[in-house]
């Protein structure tokens, strides 16, 4: 990996020199190396950035990164092309507007999603933050398993990545579910909720759940303390671009802008921060719902039925450019869309219509299915493939 080497440079000392740059599970305190320098990813607590904080990571997405900026399907930001000699330097400018885990223990057990349109003193906040109370009390789980704070009306995280969920039931009941099970637990508080939470996943790891690696696939009975009783209420869908009762909610063309189109999309006196989503947009608090240059607030926007991973040069494992291509091929292609630079395919793990993969230098094509799935064509060249759709 090359990284790019900065000037006026700034050391750290203690526990934030202790971390180390490694190649998985990027966080603020462990940071991925990718194709472009440093991907950075700041988790934010509630999903919610006030302005300040989102203003401050703007700036330092500009100072220490390439300035991008980017929503990743688990509801966090992250920052691309940091270099390694300024990753002490955006830690400290992080931590100062308080975007940074005292330890990165604490950031790696801090994988909550939270419904976005919560509201003060909601039940889906009152959970979350309980839960940030008692983080200390979870086990140390695999990196990748979380937890779906939902607790609204109608669940909106049913299809997003988690392995304990808290939903309600139609009739209004708090229902704690793992995941892979369509019925849940009715707890009658917040705490219980949390307990039970906490419970659950004590229960995963002592019942051999580390092996199966997520709570969908740890098929053991759960025991008779987590009763699967009641089904959540029919699930809503994700927000819709456009006005919303708190604001506006803006998409990003494959979950990317630079950090001056999010500087101009809270520019408004009235704006009071974003909460971030999912599904590749953000509802911006107190928007007028205005058209923001280099936003979608389309939802017809071909872009949004278009997944792209950032491709080559950005990522290491990529042979070939996807995203140029992706904007080339939009709206000539029928159904969804997924054009990932390699088979492991980190822009969309469900199947497509077509998905476009990136094979040493080539692309090839499957149909109805995934990147790493067998292809139906092989061995085109960028134009040859614009060619087969008549681009
Ligand atoms: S799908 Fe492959 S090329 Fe694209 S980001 Fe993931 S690892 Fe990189």
């Amino acid at each position: 990996m090359s990284l790019r080497r900065r000037s006026g440079q700034r050391h750290l000392g203690g526990a934030m020199a202790e971390a180390r740059v490694k190649g998985w599970c990027p966080g603020v305190w462990r940071p991925m190396a990718s194709g472009d320098g440093l991907l950075v990813r700041v988790r934010p607590a509630f999903g919610a950035l006030n302005k300040d904080k989102l203003l401050a990571l703007c700036t330092a997405a500009r100072r220490w990164g390439s300035g991008m900026i980017e929503l990743t399907n688990r509801g966090n930001i992250q920052l691309r092309g940091v270099a390694e000699d300024g990753w002490p330097g955006l830690m400290a400018e992080l931590e100062r507007a308080g975007l940074v885990d005292k330890t990165p223990e604490q950031e790696a057990r801090r994988n909550i999603m939270v419904a976005p349109d919560w509201q003060p003193g909601d039940r889906t906040e009152q959970i979350t933050s309980l839960l940030l109370d008692r983080l200390e009390d979870l086990p140390e789980l695999p990196a990748k398993m979380g937890f779906a704070i939902d607790a609204g009306e109608r669940p909106i995280l049913v299809d997003e990545s988690a392995d304990f969920r808290v939903e309600c039931t139609a009739d209004g009941q708090l229902l704690v579910r793992a995941d892979g099970r369509t019925r849940g637990t009715p707890v009658d508080s917040p705490e219980a909720a949390v307990d039970l939470l906490i419970g659950l996943a004590h229960w995963f790891v002592d019942s051999g759940g580390l092996q199966a690696g997520r709570m969908r696939s740890h098929q053991l009975p759960l025991p008779g303390w987590v009763p699967e009783q009641a089904e959540s209420a029919v699930p809503r869908l994700p927000l819709a671009l456009g006005a919303h009762q708190s604001g506006a909610v803006y998409g990003l063309c494959f979950g990317q802008a630079e950090a001056r189109i999010l500087e101009n999309a809270v520019a408004a006196s009235n704006v009071s921060g974003i909460r971030v989503t999912p599904w590749r947009r953000f509802l911006v608090l107190g928007a007028s719902g205005a058209p923001v240059n280099g936003l979608l607030s389309d939802n017809q926007a071909p872009e949004l039925s278009i997944d792209a991973c950032p491709g080559s040069p950005h990522c290491e494992q990529a042979t070939v450019q996807t995203r140029n291509l992706a904007r080339t091929l939009a709206g000539s292609v029928a159904g969804r869309l997924h054009v990932s630079g390699c088979s492991k395919g980190c822009a969309r793990r469900q199947p497509t219509e077509t998905c476009v993969v990136g094979d040493k230098g080539r692309y090839s094509l499957v149909f109805h299915g995934r990147a790493d799935g067998t292809p139906d064509v092989s061995g085109l060249t960028a134009s040859q493939l614009c060619d087969y759709f008549g681009v």
